[in-house]
């Protein structure tokens, strides 16, 4: 499933914050609500924790499904979102919240971007998603000159001699997906021993891709553009020079806090502080999923659900103080 998200600069109803399982949820509650949502999100993709870590593992506690594939969940939420068109802002981080009067939120992103709204939710888990990038230092000149550490866009490797990096999932799916764009693909990792899905690996063997196990990325050539790599046999040292003029490192992710120490509301154990209605000590801001903060709270995607429909009821309730906090049931609706 792809998103594009280039978000624009018209206030929404509410903005969340992160996409993760709780977030897509949250999002179409507040659709569900008849409010507009924006959905801002670091990743490139949607899903938080479940697209990082473990989008090719069985979930055996989700309602409603006695098992599902991590990325299947987050393509059916993605689809029971869509109903209501949230605008999504991928690729952007939440820098600053800011109140600047009842039902007035304005939130900067790191690239200077700003996003008006009438509430905010904040369903920003374990913090901030990033990609582990190369290690050596060398590498960093040829950000933006050929060398990717996610796809934001399948054109960006149209045509091009790829290489990929990685030896999980998120490497080998995207060396698959990238087939057929790009004029040719190797797929390196510094082990032999790829850890993506059996059925993946199946694809992969019956594809063009060229894979190469125990080999390195020893150097990066070329001015303006990537034009060469070095690679690195890591079981003989043996160097080979081959013409490339993309790069994409697929190294897995870290989270950190991020920048929502500095917001203004309470913190509990790290975690944003909540109350019943899931409304943070700065009214009109919710918190919901495992960034927030209840005694005695369970985390989980399960009750991640929860909060964020409460959170989402109560922003409806705080946005158009004349609806009533308890939806109407979903089944009196009809099909939107
Ligand atoms: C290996 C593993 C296995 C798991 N298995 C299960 C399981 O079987 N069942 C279960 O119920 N749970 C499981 N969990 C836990 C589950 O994944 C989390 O509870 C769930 O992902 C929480 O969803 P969330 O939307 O609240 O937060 P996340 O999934 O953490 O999503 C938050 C999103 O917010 C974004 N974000 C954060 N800060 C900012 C910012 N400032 N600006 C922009 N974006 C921001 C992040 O990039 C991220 O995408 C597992 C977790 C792991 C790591």
């Amino acid at each position: 499933l792809e998103i594009s998200g280039n978000g624009s600069s018209h206030e929404r109803d509410v903005t969340i914050i992160g996409a993760g399982p709780t977030g897509l949820f949250t999002g179409y509650y507040c659709g569900f609500r008849g409010l507009s949502v924006r959905i801002v999100d670091v990743l490139h993709e949607l899903g938080g924790q479940v697209t990082a870590y473990y989008p090719e593992k069985m979930i055996y506690d989700v309602p409603g499904f006695a098992a599902i594939l991590g990325k299947d969940l987050v393509k059916a939420l993605a689809e029971q979102v869509a109903q209501y068109n949230p605008e999504y802002c991928l690729g952007e981080e939440i820098r600053s919240l800011e109140k600047l009067g009842e039902k007035q939120f304005k939130l900067t992103t790191a690239s200077g971007k700003e996003y008006m709204s009438k509430a905010v939710i904040i369903t920003s888990g374990v913090g901030l998603f990033e990609p582990n990038k190369l290690p050596d230092p060398r590498f960093r000149r040829y950000e933006g000159k050929g060398l990717y550490y996610a796809v934001k866009s399948r054109a960006d490797f149209e045509g091009k001699d790829l290489l990929v990096i990685g030896g999980g999932d998120s490497a080998v799916d995207w060396a698959l997906n990238l087939e057929g764009t790009a004029k040719s693909i190797i797929l390196i990792h510094r082990r032999d021993g790829f850890r993506a899905a059996p059925d993946s690996m199946r694809k992969l063997a019956a594809s063009s891709v060229e894979v190469r196990a125990f080999t390195e990325l020893e150097d990066i050539k070329g001015t303006d553009w990537i034009t060469d790599v070095r690679l690195k046999d890591t079981k003989t040292t043996r160097m080979e020079m081959v013409a490339r003029n993309a790069v994409l490192a697929c190294l897995g992710f870290i989270s950190r806090p991020g920048p929502m120490i500095k917001w203004p509301v309470e913190f509990e154990k790290g975690q944003i502080r909540v109350d019943e209605r899931y409304e943070t000590a700065v009214p009109g801001v919710f918190a919901a999923g495992d960034v927030a903060y209840r005694p005695g709270k369970i985390v989980l995607i399960a009750t991640g659900y929860g909060e964020g429909c409460t959170a989402a009821n109560y922003a409806a309730h705080y946005i158009k103080p004349g609806e009533s906090v308890m939806p109407e049931h979903s089944t009196s609706r009809e099909q939107a």
